[in-house]
């Protein structure tokens, strides 16, 4: 804690923003303000509920201008977990007289995978698992060799959360184009507002994304719903958000996160090519370091994440020995690494245990430079040689 509160007021290297970012103060002041002024009811028919139902209107139009899809096909959810959890078995449950097979790759995030698992384990569908390549790549030929008569899903992410591999949406939305039936669902979550996605190009019927990762609040999210997708409602109730998540609309968060999205759009227009610096920057530096191996491709990769192990070396006394220097990276995801297991991202890349048991992930928000980023290549050497001493390699 005493780090932490050093480290906040000036020092702090802060490099895991693929697990979360630090809100926008607009977005902080834009939830205090609607919370305040807006507390009435969107669905209250008073005057009081007829405003906060007009700003809920206006956020989802915001939303959708900046996303280039229509309002209508906009749900506010609570995150990417949830988002992820109504796309696949809100679509898979609503096809299921049609068919039940499932295609996805085996680097998803466990919000769709173990969505997946459950459908598979315990609803009677088969799922066809498409592997990537050596460097974290899913080949849109595999998928189209995967498609059965029964396939009522596709569901591919957008940028890798471990390694930063950008998946080959647009190919795979053209293979499966000529399979309209088949619904095709995009976790662009590690994407919005780093590596631009054209939904409506690339022919995707549903797509995530949560405020946390874009300086927005946790607890926000949106799922894009492409017009006359069929999707059961996981949520019943009040039939809010067209009756496909029910529940009183979290209007301060929604209204916040569009704010956020339009923020976080700026900011990519205004700094990502010193973010793509900042990242060769980092990848030519790690390099260098003696006993680090790097996972993240040079090609194809998101200008946000690198990804690196040093074998031999456990990950986790990696990052609490940079946390001492008041630098907070993580190993593999969030979501897992308090389960101390090896990245099943690297494993499914073919990498050997002992790289994917030492991975360390540096993630970095838009606005980070070569300066900022800078105490990290400093002190890894000498935190390396440390702990290589400590366990005498
Ligand atoms: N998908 C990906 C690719 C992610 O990185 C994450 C967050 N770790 C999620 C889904 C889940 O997002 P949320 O925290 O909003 O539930």
């Amino acid at each position: 804690m005493k780090n932490y509160k050093k480290g906040h007021n000036g020092s702090m290297l802060y490099l895991d923003n693929s697990a979360t970012t630090n809100p926008y103060p607009e977005v902080i002041d834009t939830y205090k303000q609607v919370s305040e002024k807006y507390f009435g009811n969107p669905s209250s028919i008073h005057g009081l509920g007829v405003q906060s139902e007009r700003l809920l209107g206006k956020a989802r139009e915001q939303a959708a201008r900046l996303l280039g899809v229509s309002e209508q096909e906009i749900v506010f959810t609570s995150g990417a977990t949830e988002g992820n959890n109504l796309a696949i078995k809100g679509s898979a449950f609503a096809q299921q007289n049609r068919g039940k097979h499932i295609i996805a790759t085996t680097i998803e995030h466990p919000s769709v995978s173990e969505a997946i698992h459950q459908l598979e384990q315990q609803f009677g569908f088969e799922v066809t698992w498409i592997p990537v390549n050596e460097k974290g790549f899913v080949d849109p030929d595999d998928i189209k060799k995967a498609i059965r008569k029964d396939t009522v899903l596709v569901s591919t992410m957008h940028v890798n959360n471990e390694v930063g591999t950008i998946q080959p949406i647009e190919k795979i939305g053209q293979v499966l184009k000529p399979f309209p039936h088949i619904i095709y669902h995009v976790d662009h979550v590690q994407g919005i507002g780093k590596v631009p996605l054209n939904i409506k190009k690339a022919n995707v019927d549903l797509c995530t994304i949560s405020g946390h990762k874009f300086h927005a609040l946790n607890g926000t999210g949106i799922l894009y719903i492409k017009e006359n997708t069929p999707i059961l409602p996981l949520i019943s109730g009040g039939g809010q958000e067209k009756n496909l998540r029910s529940g009183t609309e979290h209007l301060a968060g929604n209204v916040s996160l569009a704010k956020g999205l339009r923020l976080a759009l700026d900011d990519y227009e205004k700094h990502i090519s010193s973010l793509m610096e900042t990242k060769q920057f980092l990848m030519d530096e790690l390099a260098k370091i003696d006993g680090v191996v790097l996972n993240t491709p040079r090609d194809g990769s998101a200008p946000h994440i690198i990804n690196f192990s040093v074998p031999g070396v456990k990950a986790e006394v990696l990052v609490h020995m940079l946390e001492e220097e008041h630098i907070y990276v993580s190993t593999t995801s969030a979501c897992s690494s308090r389960k101390k297991s090896e990245s099943k991202v690297l494993l499914a890349m073919g990498k050997d245990k002992k790289i994917a048991e030492s991975s360390i992930r540096v993630s970095l928000s838009i606005k980070q430079t070569v300066k900022d980023v800078k105490p990290l290549i400093d002190v890894l050497p000498s935190s390396i040689q440390k702990l290589k001493n400590i366990m005498g390699l």
